[in-house]
């Protein structure tokens, strides 16, 4: 690996609890394209919300278990609030933030309307005025609830690259367009929101390669503009297929031995582990995340289709 600074991909968990076998591929797939583009790898603890204590342990030994390598340190999130702050007064400063007072059921509400992109926040609280801030923010109040912060996105949608999913553009790369709405920067219980989080973070961890699961395909317009927004760089996007159990839904501890602890006790060795990722993925059975890194290529990625059905063993 190269030391830093040089573009990084990266790996970000959220250590709700141990990682599947599909967070485990994304791993892999993740580090691969890393160190065959001879970038570095870097790894960050998503943990402002959802975490399971003893959890990013876990997770970590499992990487490293496979073979993944990364260069220290691993970023906590929970270590990172001056940084979001910073970020969140200067889009202040600059007037592109303002307070939503919508409750979640008044969000699917509105964004199942006819018009506006499906899922997208429609601006409900975008141009309230100041008398209607204050009656709002105090009906709030008054439920002990505080408002979220949005951003005033200036356009509606966002061309990213994206080397898996997008389509061939001009140049060598591939695009993907995508919705942006007023993304929560701040939620109402005062957490920073992931899509802030992970733009100021990849920065800071100079990532210039983001790879991860394709459910979060269509955030990355946002996170993107984002990023562009506060004059950070724009990484390239790689978004790989998932892993689901046979009725199409993400692995789940139901589902059976999903975790590397489970799957070991079912029997199975790292090198199955690593030959079910490969195979699952349309490569040849490697048993070694090196081996993996050298098939595991774009061009292979493209053709994988997906996601890919895992029947896990009765634990
Ligand atoms: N922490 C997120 C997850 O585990 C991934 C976020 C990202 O890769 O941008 O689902």
């Amino acid at each position: 690996m190269h030391p830093l600074p040089h573009g990084a991909g990266r790996y970000a968990p959220s250590p709700s609890g141990p990682l599947h076998l599909g967070n485990l591929r994304t791993a892999l797939i993740a580090w691969a394209l890393a160190t065959q583009s001879q970038r570095n790898f870097v790894i960050r603890v998503e943990d402002l919300d959802r975490v399971r204590p003893g959890a990013a342990a876990t997770q970590l030994a499992d990487l490293a278990a496979l073979g993944i390598t990364w260069n220290p340190p691993v970023m906590y999130q929970t270590e990172r609030t001056d940084a979001y702050a910073a970020a969140l007064a200067e889009l202040r400063e600059r007037n592109l933030v303002y307070e939503c007072y919508c409750s979640r059921k008044e969000i699917q509400a509105a964004s199942r309307a006819p018009h506006g992109a499906p899922g997208a926040y429609p601006g409900t609280c975008r141009n309230l005025d100041a008398t209607q801030r204050a009656t709002r923010r105090a009906a709030l109040a008054a439920q002990g609830r505080r408002p979220a912060l949005r951003l005033r996105a200036q356009v509606s949608s966002w061309t990213i690259w994206e080397t898996i999913c997008g389509v061939p553009a001009k140049a060598a790369g591939r695009e993907f367009r995508g919705t942006v709405d007023d993304i929560v920067l701040r939620r109402g219980d005062g957490v920073i929101a992931y899509n802030l989080a992970v733009v100021i973070d990849d920065a800071a961890q100079q990532v210039d390669q983001v790879t991860r699961g394709d459910d979060l395909l269509t955030s990355a317009p946002r996170q993107s503009y984002l990023a562009a927004l506060l004059n950070l760089p724009t990484p390239s996007y790689a978004h790989v297929p998932l892993v689901v159990n046979a009725a199409g839904a993400r692995l789940a501890k139901r589902d059976g031995a999903v975790t590397l602890a489970e799957l070991r006790a079912c029997g199975w060795h790292l090198s199955d582990v690593i030959s079910w990722c490969a195979t699952s993925l349309g490569l040849p059975s490697v048993r070694t995340a090196a081996a993996f890194a050298e098939c595991c290529t774009v061009a292979a990625l493209r053709t994988a289709g997906g996601p890919h059905i895992f029947n896990a063993p009765a634990p």
